[in-house]
């Protein structure tokens, strides 16, 4: 059984960005007869905009969506990263971390997304601070997978990454482990999402490895830019998408995702807009880019 999802993060309202992705993820388990569950990524409370959580959803219902479950919220599931985090303390493989920002720069070397962690903890913390982070330890390991769009990928956590932070000196739990944790317990198959989660789908995989969870089927979508290269983002704030209209939003994101949707769909009932678009979907017909400017 096919099981989708979308999982936003309610810092703002839905952008095109992140109806592309809705539609894209929607499309692709309906057309595999899956279901498709919505969970809100509400982990990071200090980023969230208060009233995104139930705007996006709504915005979901105005735009026909139609999700197989109740909507779950990370906030609420702070027990389990809990449990997953004390198997993989458990293994040997996390400690403590008070480096500052600083002390990490001036030792580290770069990787695929930044900075990579110096390992400066990994054999004891120096000196008591209060704050502290918790990080993985990484391996040389080479990490494979093949992306449904993107195609072959693979990255050696220990070099390109580094050990990462999977509980921060907050106390928060890391998105790396939650979304790990919550694909799992929600029994998601497929994973079709936008491209700027490339580099971390590694990561995830490495943490299903660890916790004894199965290897999901990745598919990255291009993320829609502005002409000047910048992500299209809810903290940019990009344009909400226009409850209004939905239905010539959702030929628009057909569009962007090349599935050539017959211009006079753009002014049918919502209904026959998903009908179109479910029947029609193709995947393979996605640009195989990471960004495409709009
Ligand atoms: N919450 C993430 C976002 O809104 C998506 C996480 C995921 O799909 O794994 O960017």
């Amino acid at each position: 059984m096919y099981v989708g999802r979308f999982a936003p993060s309610p810092t703002g309202p839905l952008h095109f960005g992140s109806l592309v992705t809705a539609v894209a993820s929607y499309c692709e388990a309906k057309s595999n007869q899956g279901r498709w569950l919505v969970r809100m990524e509400d982990l990071d409370k200090p980023r969230e905009m208060a009233g995104a959580a139930d705007n996006i959803l709504q915005t979901l219902v105005a735009f026909g969506f139609q999700w197989d479950d109740d909507v779950i919220y990370q906030s609420q599931r702070t027990h389990a990263y809990q449990l997953a985090f004390e198997q993989l303390q458990n293994l040997g493989l996390i400690y403590p971390c008070n480096c500052s920002r600083k002390e990490i720069a001036d030792s580290a070397t770069h990787g695929i997304e930044g900075l990579v962690y110096p390992g400066t903890c990994r054999h004891g913390i120096r000196e008591a601070r209060t704050q502290q982070a918790w990080r993985i330890k990484t391996t040389d390991k080479l990490i494979s997978f093949n992306d449904t769009i993107q195609g072959d990928q693979s990255q050696q956590l220990n070099r390109d990454i580094g050990d990462f932070v999977l509980k921060r000196a907050d106390g928060l739990f890391a998105y790396q482990l939650a979304v790990v944790v919550d694909d799992a317990s929600q029994n998601i198959t497929h994973i079709v999402r936008g491209a700027d989660l490339l580099n971390s789908t590694p990561r995830q995989i490495y943490l299903q490895q660890l916790l004894g969870f199965k290897q999901l089927s990745y598919a990255h979508i291009p993320l829609a830019v502005k002409a000047n290269g910048e992500k299209l983002s809810k903290q940019n704030l990009a344009q909400p998408i226009d409850k209004a209209n939905a239905p010539q939003q959702i030929f628009d994101a057909l569009v962007f995702l090349g599935q050539n949707p017959p211009p006079s769909i753009s002014q049918r009932p919502l209904i026959q807009i998903w009908d179109w678009a479910i029947s029609n979907w193709q995947l393979s017909k996605i640009n195989r880019s990471i960004s495409i400017n709009i």
